[in-house]
């Protein structure tokens, strides 16, 4: 269903409860997938919008991590703080668009790195050469190559009709220098109406996953709804488009 080496990372916009989050796992384990978004910190807009369940969702993620040895989790950091507090129950470590070039927390995560990979987002007005530096703060702290792993998630761009648009020509950029570039069609496109179609013109065009945000029940996602998919959604997706 999805080719061996992909990495498919599944989940909610915001880690909201241990029963949403079972949902999520019930649906990675049917595909056969191993990768979950367990967001815990969310760096928002607005400070009167969710923030996250923050260190009250640990306990979830540890718990479900001595249930699911095969299971990988992944989460954003936005701090130092942050990343201190999740490094020992997470897989992969997330830094998001928003961060790309908070370069005193590039250099912690780099110097205190011991995951699977960490995940660097493209930020949403970040150019090519800029994203590529941020790389170089991780690998100089001493990240492998092949641990970092880029996911471009759109430039904000105001003459389209979403807001956003996903930047494919960069990533196929960053691929040719070496990297694994997944993408990500939900903040990419933030309406579900086309997510899944640019989820399936970049399995296309052989990039090495996506992130795709879904949710059990999409319209009472508290945070990013708009963009959410229904677990069915996703489970068709990848049973029926993808090889
Ligand atoms: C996210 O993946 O949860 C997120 C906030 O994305 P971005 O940093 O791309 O906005
Ligand atoms: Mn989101």
């Amino acid at each position: 269903m999805t080719k061996k080496d992909q990495i498919h990372i599944l989940g909610p916009c915001s880690l909201e409860s241990d029963e949403q989050i079972r949902k999520v796992i019930n649906l990675v384990s049917s595909l056969g997938t191993s990768y979950i978004r367990m967001p815990l910190f969310k760096p928002r807009t607005s400070p009167d919008s969710f923030q996250g369940m923050g260190v009250q969702g640990i306990p979830i993620v540890k718990k479900l991590g001595a249930e699911y040895p095969t299971l990988k989790f992944v989460t954003e950091v936005c701090s130092e703080r942050q990343f201190d507090l999740v490094k020992d129950h997470v897989h992969i470590i997330q830094i998001g668009a928003r961060n790309m070039q908070n370069f005193e927390l590039l250099k912690y995560v780099g110097k205190n790195f011991s995951h699977e990979a960490v995940l660097l987002k493209r930020g949403f007005s970040s150019t090519f050469k800029e994203w590529m530096e941020a790389t170089r703060y991780l690998t100089n702290a001493g990240i492998a190559r092949e641990k970092v792993i880029l996911c471009e998630r759109g430039s904000r761009l105001m003459s389209s009709p979403t807001g956003v648009v996903l930047d494919f020509v960069m990533a196929l950029k960053a691929k040719e220098k070496g990297f694994k570039v997944i993408i990500d069609p939900s903040h990419g496109t933030k309406d579900r109406k086309y997510v899944l179609k640019l989820a399936k013109a970049s399995l296309a065009m052989d990039f090495d996953g996506l992130m795709i945000e879904c949710h059990p029940n999409p319209e009472t996602s508290i945070s990013d709804s708009e963009q959410a998919l229904s677990l069915e959604e996703v489970k068709n997706f990848y049973f029926s488009n993808h090889s």
